[in-house]
């Protein structure tokens, strides 16, 4: 009984979470018509594979020389030669195929609005306004990130979203388990009652191995940044891996793809196992200090950080161009590729950290303070935590008997919420 109980529950989220995706993809396939309305008509559709606005006029007849002045008036806002298959657009024309009002959806943030003047026409660009709702979603860990939190380009992001709020302390590379929760209260961005794209990532929880870390989205100081229940900042020193998922995922549309990559720790560093080219980040702000080849690390880049630590990064195929002794890197900045130039069976990314060139663990490098939320603030912190958190603890996600326990649950919040 209990069992039977749980996969129908697990089938009806899945039929919940099919249908906001639906959606979600098909918001953008306004069909193409043209709509009578007394005195005018409106032609509506969007960009075809290899089509221009040119092919548009032609196919509904209209003055290809209106066409030219339409692209006069925008050319300082936006040329309209560039136009990119699936964008939508309006055209509204009078009684005399006369061009009173043009619509081009330009990206997911903005349209061309183009009007008829005494003149001629003139133009302007204006920002999309979406409607908030807040969103919650939840689901496990099944092989990969990416996959676990659902199909289609938005979730994709919202993945790889989730793996940078996180990326002091999982990496979501070779730290996640099979069974792992995540939870989620996202911004979803609404167009005519339609989900079009998720915005900020709210709160998000993520159970590793049976331990639990939480972010709260919080702003001072005209800033986003994300925090622990103890208002301490997520940023640390160091992220907790130099192969960035981010970097190595968001050319994969399905997580099938993805590399599956390993971590070993045979001696005073660690080893990444990883397909050859895959990008080697720096883990932390600092100054390049040494660039070429050394024994059995082959091509090797050490970069200086503050409070003494170095790290280094060994059996490159290709470091950077720009990366050179001297050289000041980012946290995150990509500074070479994986390879098994040196010493290497195959290829891999040897990963060491050194203090007064002592070689350390590099997981357990003792990191200076982080940012603390303003006393000041941390009332505003502790609400925004509260309401997260009765937010979190709501969030269901697929019970384990379901048949396809991989995917993400969406459910969508009745309050909206202003943060
Ligand atoms: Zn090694």
């Amino acid at each position: 009984m209990m069992m039977k109980k749980r996969v129908f529950i697990a089938a009806i989220f899945l039929i919940m979470t099919f249908f906001v995706m639906r959606g979600g993809l098909d918001v953008l396939k306004n069909s193409e018509d043209m709509n009578e309305r007394p005195g005018h008509k409106e032609i509506s559709g969007t960009i075809k594979n290899g089509e221009t606005f040119f092919d548009v006029f032609k196919k509904y007849g209209l003055n290809v020389t209106e066409l030219f002045k339409i692209r006069q008036a925008s050319a300082n806002i936006h040329r309209l030669r560039e136009v990119y298959p699936g964008q939508p657009y309006k055209i509204i024309i009078d009684r005399n195929n006369a061009v009173n009002t043009f619509s081009y959806w330009i990206n997911d943030d903005s349209v061309l609005n183009i009007t008829r003047t005494e003149t001629g026409f003139s133009a302007e660009k204006k920002d999309i306004e979406y409607e908030k709702r807040t969103l919650h979603l939840g689901g496990l860990i099944k092989d990969n990130l990416i996959s676990s939190v659902g199909n289609g380009k938005e979730n994709l992001l919202l993945a790889l979203e989730l793996s940078d709020v996180f990326a002091w302390d999982i990496d979501f590379n070779t730290d996640i388990r099979n069974g792992d929760i995540f939870k989620m209260v996202v911004e979803g961005l609404y167009l005519d009652g339609e989900f079009r794209k998720y915005g900020n990532i709210l709160s998000a929880e993520f159970v590793n191995n049976g331990e639990a870390y939480k972010a709260y989205r919080f702003e001072h100081n005209g800033r986003s940044d994300y925090y622990d229940p103890a208002g301490k900042s997520l940023r640390k020193a160091f992220l907790k891996a130099p192969l960035s998922f981010r970097r190595i995922s968001s050319g994969f549309s399905s997580g099938r793809f993805h590399p599956v990559l390993k971590i070993y720790r045979p001696h005073h560093g660690l080893d990444y196992a990883a397909p050859a080219g895959t990008p080697v980040s720096a883990i932390g702000d600092g100054t390049v200090v040494f660039t070429g080849v050394k024994g059995q690390y082959g091509n090797l880049v050490i970069v200086r950080h503050p409070n003494g630590y170095r790290t280094y990064y060994g059996h490159l195929s290709k470091i950077e161009k720009n990366i050179k002794k001297g050289v000041k890197v980012q946290q995150g900045q990509i500074i070479a590729a994986v390879g098994s130039t040196g010493l290497a069976t195959g290829p891999h990314l040897h990963y060491e950290v050194r203090i007064k060139n002592r070689p350390i663990n590099p997981l357990s490098v003792k990191i200076p303070p982080q940012n603390f939320i303003p006393k000041k603030l941390r009332i505003a912190f502790q609400r925004v935590r509260r309401d997260m958190d009765t937010r979190l603890a709501s969030i269901s996600y697929p019970m384990l008997a379901s048949a396809d326990k991989s995917k993400g649950v969406k459910t969508e919040d009745i309050k909206r919420t202003e943060l």
